[in-house]
């Protein structure tokens, strides 16, 4: 399934969006992450620029379809060209630590459509993560050669969570979670209250973003 995090497999936040320090800013623009050396896409968008900046390194800039841009820093090979349209599974550089950085990894910045330093939106809420320092997990974000995003078709109440939830593959708690954290998402209640389990009621939902099908409990969606 497509994400909208740029890495797949395991991986970890080592800085979290806005923690206070030594930047230009007097705060971290964007969200520094560990793992597999493959830098995916965030979005649906075009890359609007790849260049060189002695803080940032070698980076790349997407334009997401909403008007927001996407920065990928520190990267030791760009695999993808200005003006290329891209999506949640093209594959557009490598993990890297050039510029003003220490030790391999991805600085992920959004920006808003000014698309200025330090006007930021919280790329860890846009990934579906906690904005914390971590270790996350893996299966639940790779990318699969699914036809995500198949919307149509697609029947039942339509509805945006206003919580953080997990979206599992059986109606119970010890199911395997498909999705870990998904915010603000809009899904499709194709069944409610399929069933009781582990003390929950659950409904089957599918979230319009990925394509999914799961299930999430209804009540408090966590
Ligand atoms: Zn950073």
């Amino acid at each position: 399934m497509a994400t909208n995090i740029p890495l797949t497999g395991a991986f970890r936040v080592t800085c979290e969006y806005k923690r206070k320090g030594d930047w230009a800013a007097g705060w971290h623009t964007g969200i520094d992450l560990v793992g597999d050396d493959t830098i995916y896409g965030t979005c649906d968008g075009t890359v609007t620029k790849i260049g060189w900046d002695n803080s940032y390194g070698n980076y790349i800039t997407v334009k997401a379809s909403d008007g927001k841009y996407h920065w990928f820093c520190h990267l030791s090979k760009v695999t993808c060209s200005e003006g290329d349209k891209i999506s949640r599974t093209t594959k557009i550089g490598v993990m890297g630590s050039t510029g003003n950085s220490t030790d391999k990894h991805l600085h992920f910045e959004i920006r808003n459509s000014s698309n200025k330093y330090a006007d930021n939106s919280n790329p860890a809420g846009y990934m579906g993560i906690p904005n914390k320092v971590g270790s996350y997990n893996t299966p639940n974000y790779q990318i699969g050669n699914t036809t995500a995003s198949s919307n149509s078709n697609t029947t039942g109440e339509l509805k945006t969570l206003n919580h953080n939830t997990n979206l599992r593959k059986a109606p119970t708690t010890s199911a395997d979670i498909l999705s870990l954290y998904i915010p603000n998402t809009t899904l499709y209640v194709l069944e409610p209250s399929v069933a009781v389990a582990d003390g929950y009621t659950w409904d089957k939902v599918k979230i319009r973003v990925t394509g999914e099908e799961g299930y999430m409990i209804n009540k408090n969606y966590k």
